[in-house]
């Protein structure tokens, strides 16, 4: 699986660099999405929210009233989670000032810097701003799965020509991982004193995401297996594999979420209709596939499920690339 997804993942190219970047000039931040817990600080970009005794939520909020990408330090949602001997944050974000501030932040409520980092995937919204964490020598241990690594590595170390530059230019200040967890671990206990988190590699939203359980809350870090307000970027998906995992995570308890984008929710809230709306792409999917139609045509008739009617885009492309995403997969298995 992973061997195949990967190639998928190379096949569909150079986009991810600019997903954001290059993706047409109206996007909608979707359904509401206020705070859940109380907020200990807001930035144009993010604001950070106490979501347990001793475990915090970024919350990215990157566009402005015009739906313009005009913040995006953080990007993608993340967190601080402390135990008696560190703290570990969750996600590298998409620029280093997005992880500066998140480990300001961390010296201001706990007294430490994050002394780990989780990197949920390779997606440069998740990975480009690791060099923010590192302080002179000083910096935390960067943990990714070893897909992760090679996915970080092949996708954003690769320069690109540059106007008026002698040099060839990558997607941004990468980092490498120093703590690879291998592909095929399985969830892998993080004791951080006093708690306990688990570290669960499952794949779906790309070739390898983590996501992270913490043993004595209930709260869920997703990665971007799971959004909420927004339909999700399919762009490197491995589509059957995300509705598994996506199970299995709503079925993990009565968590609050921090999902990858959007909003916070409790599994209670966002099960039904998250799992509806990867129900009602897959519909759409396999019918358009048996008849011969274009990803582009199946994303025209596919329309919102009612339980996610009013969740907004950060691309409108997004229905498409998650038909190309099933495409793929039914393509497969076709041949
Ligand atoms: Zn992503």
């Amino acid at each position: 699986m992973t061997s195949v997804s990967r190639r998928a993942v190379l096949k569909a190219g150079a986009a991810t660099a600019a997903a954001f970047a290059a993706a047409p000039a109206i996007h909608s931040q979707g359904a509401a999405n206020g705070p859940v817990g109380s907020v200990v600080d807001e930035q144009p970009f993010a604001r950070l929210e106490v979501v347990g005794d001793g475990l915090w939520a970024v919350v990215s909020t990157p566009l402005n009233g015009d739906g313009q990408f005009a913040n995006p330090q953080t990007l993608c949602n993340g967190g601080l989670i402390l135990g008696d001997n560190e703290v570990v944050a969750i996600d590298g974000f998409f620029q280093p000032a997005g992880a500066a501030w998140l480990a300001e932040q961390s010296v201001k409520l706990t007294g430490k810097r994050p002394s780990k980092v989780i990197v949920t995937h390779f997606h440069l919204d998740h990975s480009g701003g690791l060099a923010g964490y590192q302080s002179g020598a000083i910096g935390p241990d960067i943990i990714m799965t070893d897909t992760t690594r090679k996915l970080v590595f092949e996708n954003y170390t690769v320069g690109r020509p540059a106007e008026g530059s002698p040099f060839l230019q990558p997607a941004g200040r990468m980092m490498m991982p120093t703590q690879i967890l291998p592909d095929d671990s399985g969830k892998t206990p993080l004791d951080i004193g006093g708690r306990v988190l688990t570290l669960d590699p499952l794949l779906g939203h790309t070739p390898s995401d983590i996501a992270v359980h913490v043993d004595n809350a209930d709260v869920l870090y997703a990665g971007d297996l799971i959004w909420q307000g927004l339909f999700p970027n399919c762009t490197h998906a491995v589509m059957s594999a995300l509705t598994k995992s996506c199970r299995a995570l709503f079925d993990a308890g009565d968590n609050l979420i921090v999902t990858g984008h959007g909003g916070l929710a409790r599994t209670a809230e966002l099960d039904g209709a998250f799992m509806a709306l990867l129900a009602a792409v897959e519909a759409t999917a396999r019918v358009s596939h048996r008849q011969g139609l274009s990803a582009a045509d199946a994303a025209a008739n596919f329309t919102l499920p009612e339980a996610v009617s009013d969740w907004g885009f950060f691309n409108p492309r997004y229905p498409e690339l998650a038909m190309a995403a099933w495409y793929r997969e039914l393509s497969n298995s076709s041949r």
